[in-house]
């Protein structure tokens, strides 16, 4: 009698392992991003139901960047790759067309006017209101492509964008008590970031990444630091000039970092970049 329970528990068993071995994997949703902001938008409002995939290494600058082979594999079986637009990304043409996918999706287009009105300027995201906008783009084209879950996309998308939004908010209380709001960038990464936390981005180092200021711009660079309009340089973890040094050694301004992509440790999700972002600014011009 026993000996039967053990053999009927056994088939039993063997049967139910059986079908879950059998069942169908839940198979997420492949998105990619071109850059790391645009890469955690989609982690966020993804959640569960999409794998999202990032194809320009941290470390790596967009203006600079040409994928590889490697990169190329990461992208099989995408069903959509998030571009930023406006010139930034470009590269992932080439790349989407190798990897045979067809929808590519600017999540900048609503912005167009904006982006004209500053001389073709794409780092939109760096404005966390901007980036609320930009997530809704991959939230519509989500729940377009993955209707079944529309309703759990919209949720992240609430919550996430909320978040965004009450960080950035109490990062620019923080700000309050700067009397000198200008700095100088690398390149001009901060624009829209200064124009929502009240900043002044006065001058840059290089208008167009890689290509390195006349001597009559340095000079008038370094003017703005000689008669003290201007403090603080922000250099850049991706892109480097031996300029910056030259401008530190003729006027003594002081050299901190910015970051205008993350994906590293310690900024490694978008809150945690405007975080650290807003952070060195402050310590930077403070008194
Ligand atoms: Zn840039």
């Amino acid at each position: 009698m026993i000996k039967k329970v053990i053999i009927t528990i056994t088939a039993f068993l063997m049967i139910f392992t059986a079908g879950c071995s059998n069942k169908p994997e839940h198979k997420k949703l492949k998105a990619a991003a071109t850059i790391f902001p645009i890469y955690d938008f989609v982690k966020n409002i993804g959640g569960n139901f999409v794998e999202p995939v990032l194809i320009l290494p941290a470390g790596s600058s967009p203006h600079t960047f040409s994928p590889t082979v490697k990169d190329l594999k990461n992208l099989t079986g995408a069903k959509v790759i998030f571009t930023n637009g406006f010139g930034l990304d470009e590269w992932v043409n080439k790349l989407a067309k190798s990897a045979g996918i067809k929808k590519q999706v600017s999540i900048n287009t609503q912005f167009k006017s904006i982006v004209d009105a500053h001389n073709g300027n794409p780092h939109l995201w760096m404005n966390p209101e901007y980036a609320t906008e930009e997530c809704k783009v991959i939230l519509n084209t989500l729940s377009k492509i993955d209707p079944a879950h529309k309703d759990y996309y919209e949720r992240n998308y609430k919550e996430y964008t909320k978040n965004i939004l009450e960080t950035a908010e109490n990062l620019k209380k923080e700000l309050n008590s700067l009397k000198n709001r200008n700095f100088i960038a690398f390149h001009p990464a901060y624009t829209y970031f200064a124009e929502y936390f009240g900043l002044n981005e006065i001058a840059v180092i290089e208008r167009t990444p890689g290509r390195e200021p006349t001597p009559k711009e340095i000079i008038s660079i370094e003017n703005l630091i000689k008669n003290g309009k201007v403090k603080v340089l922000f250099k850049e973890p991706q892109l480097s000039s031996n300029i910056v040094n030259t401008i530190e050694e003729d006027t003594g301004v002081k050299v901190e970092t910015l970051d205008p992509l993350g994906g590293v440790n310690g900024r490694d999700s978008y809150t945690e970049l405007l975080i650290y972002d807003v952070e060195k600014v402050k310590q930077a011009l403070k008194k």
